[in-house]
């Protein structure tokens, strides 16, 4: 199992990799949020260790490059911020657990493991997102904003459907014969009636809009690009 670390405090920098390598684990330091980043986004890793508080590039934009490329990667957080504010914006950017400092060897090294764990069990491991909105699949979750949204299990399934293929645009039949099991037939409205419900939860207190209507072809769930 090799691991990156990514940590600018010698002192805990050394302290992780001597620990980590004792418990048989291969390890990649990087000192600086730059190598950091450069190391996360070009090796594969089973897992990353990332310090928060960095000199250049901070932990939060290597978490965010991670997640926007796809890397699926888990990656455990060490912070001396302890705010709730602090630990929403890291599991909202995709951070599987978060440790505050100082904390205890052991601790650290238990949390690794877990996460490792999960990693073992994809299925389990599935955190799907777009701009602010976050949905836990195996918690059967979804957050705007660090906000919980209430869907019933249509809605929930309708929005992971349109997560999982974000970008695309999903005619009416696919959808019907995803999520309702049916053929589609055109004089049925339910697929619009479910959609403007979901929408409402989704997006009309928030921005950017995600779900959009395709005209004369069905709908599509994307993040706009930033003007
Ligand atoms: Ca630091």
């Amino acid at each position: 199992m090799k691991l990156l670390v990514v940590e600018d405090e010698t002192k805990t920098a050394d302290y992780l990799r001597q620990g980590l390598m004792e418990a048989g684990f291969v390890i990649d330091l990087a000192r600086s949020g730059l190598d950091g980043h450069h190391l996360a986004m070009s090796e594969t890793y089973d897992l990353i260790i990332l310090d928060v508080m960095l000199p250049d590039v901070d932990g939060w934009r290597i978490l965010q490059s991670l997640r926007e490329s796809h890397k699926q990667v888990p990656v455990l957080f060490l912070t001396a911020r302890d705010t709730v504010a602090d630990r929403v914006k890291g599991l909202e950017l995709g951070a599987d657990d978060y440790l505050v400092k100082p904390f205890a060897f052991t601790e650290l090294l238990a949390r690794v493991r877990t996460l490792l764990r999960r990693g073992q069990t994809p299925a389990n491991l599935e955190l799907i997102q777009a701009a602010d909105l976050v949905v836990d699949l195996p918690r059967r979750r979804a957050t705007r904003s660090g906000q919980r949204l209430n869907l019933t299990n249509k809605e929930f399934a309708l929005l992971e459907l349109l997560l999982r293929r974000k970008g695309e645009v999903l005619p009416r039949s696919l959808i019907a014969s995803q999520i309702w099991d049916m053929n589609f037939d055109s004089d049925t409205n339910v697929i619009d009636v479910a959609i403007r419900r979901l929408r409402a939860k989704i997006d009309d207190n928030f921005e950017p809009k995600l779900i959009h209507t395709v005209r004369g072809m069905g709908y599509m769930l994307d993040v706009p690009d930033t003007a």
